[in-house]
């Protein structure tokens, strides 16, 4: 046996033995500490159960009995019905299901299981249609009373052998599991210690118990990630020493000169803050978040040609080829008749022209590259970086973004969103970042009209009014989620594949005019080509994936139609419709959708309700998922266990403001939190590139 009694095997606990001890390891579960940290998914509460004489109609109840009769007919119609009736101590209830046959497999008399739903009362008994399901086994009550832990399980183990040994393991050695935190500082925060959080997790005598459970496991969940992410930020502001890079007059004056345009309120705030970061010697750690369309491209050239104009280098850096070709495009045009040198830096460079570029880069000839992120910080040796500016994406980047600092002479660093995102999301997987916000747009944008135009009488309309604007010499673009030819499994009547919706306009809605096509699959040159007959008007309307995007501006199209729009993330439709708002004629946005799914319809009409890029985020973030269940719904790539972003919004809140508070006072470096550094350490120290000594 170990020293540590929290290290012994789960092997040797009561009920458990070396085949469960198997299957527990496939949970990742070896020792008695690692299956008190396995947190029940949810807790089943039977104190909440009613019997069939005080339910009432309307509302969601549970009741419970024992299977008595399983039975399976068909209706009229070739419909089927397949009802379950329960015996709940001498009272009736019935489930029923709809062209549903798994029940009369899936049921067996006598079992012992619970129907939750909306009850309603029908010729003298109550039924359940369709309700939600979860069978009992017999001991599960007698040991654990009303509240039942529901763990995830691995084939071959069931819920009650697990529940028995979470049972001995808690009651055994829950005790001994030793608190990290101090005292005080949990009392402070109102958290119980940490062995009584265990047991209120596994063994809850009732729901508020539970809660507490819960409330301190998260909270130090988001208070170890928060720490590291604090810890980081003291490391850079004391270690990395960066190019001082003063912004003079002249030099303003000469990159305002590049734009074709004022900037915008938002721009010069956000070039304000950056400039006062460049300037210091100490390195820029900073997210600008904007929302679709506000011009963050501009702010990031101004800050590169900063770089540049102090004899440093700057490189831009794009998560996929498009994208970087299309900062490419952007910078080509601001810096036409500039003489910096400059580098597109892809994957279609041959050996021996990248081995050049890259020879380039290092020697100093070369001032500017764009390329991907993968590419520049695989490959490339620069000989004077001033300024690095990462366009994120969607992706987690606490990993990436720790590839530039850390070392003498690191450079500045610039973190863009390519969309807004919301606040709690933004605090966690920017958390170590200074954070600038732009909303304004430049002027002149009008705000779309968008609707969502479902059946076939209003999609004909749709038509009508797309055909009627093209006449008057507008453009259109159609969007189409996806470009595959397998024609079984789309909707007839909607076709989605580009493809097929391009032969399907041409023949039929947009017959009278020429309607271009362009995808994913089609080579650089073919899409180009489109891309250009459009821009030049020839198409006056193109059909595409998701390529427009990104690095189309076509201020002469105002129409856009989007096909299946359900199918497409809500601020990818906030991202294409910004397409349409670019010139001075009002824009028209269609989604197409047949869904009836109560959460997609609420995504579309929150389109059609705001234009504003944070307001939607937030409703996305709000309706991907239920959030009442521990550590399902993940974010990205964000290493939290059990923690939610939007359900635990505000001990996210309390925690980051506790991290930061004792990294930045230094109270976290005082011997008593020295249990808690090494958790922070282990658990992150690698990942978020920590030095080891605090
Ligand atoms: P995003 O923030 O979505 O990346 P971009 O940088 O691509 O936005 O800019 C969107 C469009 O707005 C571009 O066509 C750009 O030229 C234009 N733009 C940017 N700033 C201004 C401005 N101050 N006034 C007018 N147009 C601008
Ligand atoms: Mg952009």
């Amino acid at each position: 046996m170990p020293d540590d009694p929290l290290q012994t095997p789960v092997q040797y606990l009561h009920g458990c033995g070396p085949v469960r001890a198997r299957l527990l390891a496939k949970l990742k579960i070896q020792t008695v500490e690692d299956l008190l940290w396995f947190v029940p998914r949810e807790i089943l509460d039977l104190t909440e159960v009613y019997t069939p004489d005080n339910i009432q109609e309307g509302k969601v109840q549970t009741v419970r009995g024992t299977v008595v009769d399983i039975d399976g007919r068909t209706l009229s119609g070739g419909r089927s019905l397949t009802a379950v009736l329960l015996d709940c101590d001498g009272q009736y209830a019935r489930g029923t299901w709809f062209n549903q046959r798994w029940p009369l497999e899936r049921f067996r008399h006598g079992e012992s299981v619970l129907f939750s739903g909306k009850p309603k009362h029908r010729s003298g008994r109550w039924e359940f249609s369709h309700p939600q399901v979860q069978w009992l086994d017999e001991d599960d009550t007698h040991s654990h009373g009303g509240m039942l832990p529901r763990y995830p399980l691995t084939e071959g183990l069931k819920m009650h052998e697990l529940r028995r040994i979470m049972r001995d393991a808690v009651e055994s050695y829950g005790p001994l599991i030793p608190d990290y935190l101090p005292d005080d500082f949990r009392r402070q925060h109102e958290l119980p210690q940490l062995p009584d959080a265990l047991r209120q997790i596994h063994l809850p005598v009732d729901m508020p118990q539970y809660k507490s459970g819960s409330r301190r496991l998260i909270f130090d969940d988001l208070l170890e990630f928060q720490l590291g992410l604090a810890i980081r930020r003291r490391a850079w502001k004391r270690q990395d020493t960066a190019p001082v890079l003063p912004t003079t007059a002249k030099i303003d004056a000469r990159i305002r000169r590049l734009f074709p345009f004022e900037l915008t309120e938002g721009q010069n705030r956000a070039i304000r803050e950056i400039c006062a970061d460049l300037s210091t010697g100490r390195a820029m750690h900073r997210l600008l978040q904007a929302d679709v369309g506000a011009g963050k491209t501009v702010i990031a050239i101004y800050a590169m040609l900063v770089a540049i104009a102090a004899g440093f280098q700057a490189a831009m850096m794009a998560p996929t080829e498009v994208l970087a070709l299309q900062h490419w495009e952007t910078l080509e045009r601001a810096l036409t008749h500039s003489r910096v040198k400059r580098l597109l830096l892809t994957g279609n460079l041959t050996a021996a022209q990248r081995k050049q570029a890259l020879a380039g880069i290092c020697s100093g000839d070369v001032d500017f590259i764009v390329g991907t992120q993968a590419v520049i910080q695989d490959d490339v040796e620069f000989n004077r970086l001033g300024v690095a500016v990462i366009d994120e994406q969607h992706k987690f980047g606490v990993a990436q973004r720790a590839r530039f600092s850390g070392s003498e002479n690191s450079p500045h660093v610039l973190v863009m969103t390519a969309t807004p995102i919301p606040r709690s999301l933004c605090l966690t997987q920017f958390g170590d970042l200074d954070i600038t916000t732009v909303s304004e747009l430049p002027p002149g944008r009008q705000r779309v009209i968008t609707s969502r135009v479902s059946g076939r009488g209003a999609r004909r309309k749709a038509w009508d009014f797309v055909r009627a604007q093209i006449r008057s010499e507008r453009q259109a673009y159609i969007v189409c989620p996806r470009i595959d030819e397998n024609a079984a499994e789309m909707e007839k009547e909607l076709p989605a594949a580009a493809e097929a919706v391009h032969r399907q306009l041409t023949d039929d809605e947009l017959g009278e005019f020429k309607v271009g096509l362009v995808h994913g699959q089609m080579d650089r040159d073919r899409k180009a080509d489109e891309m250009r007959l459009f821009h030049e008007g020839v198409t006056q309307a193109l059909v595409a994936t998701t390529v427009v995007e990104v690095g189309v501006d076509v201020p002469n199209a105002t129409i856009m139609v989007i096909f299946q729009a359900e199918r497409f993330g809500l601020l990818q439709l906030h991202q294409l419709r910004g397409r349409i708002s670019r010139g001075k004629f009002q824009g028209y946005c269609f989604l197409f959708s047949e869904t009836d799914s109560p959460v997609a319809l609420q995504r579309l009409s929150a389109l059609e309700s705001t234009s504003d890029g944070f307001k939607i985020s937030e409703v996305d973030f709000k309706l991907r998922g239920p959030g009442d269940v521990l550590g399902t719904r993940q974010h990205g790539d964000l290493p939290l266990k059990i923690a939610d972003l939007d359900r635990d919004h505000d001990i996210l809140l309390e925690a980051r403001t506790a991290a930061f508070t004792l990294v930045e006072s230094g109270e976290f470096d005082h011997a008593r939190f020295a249990p808690l550094k090494t958790r922070v350490l282990e658990r992150f120290g690698q990942l978020m590139d920590l030095p080891q000594s605090g």
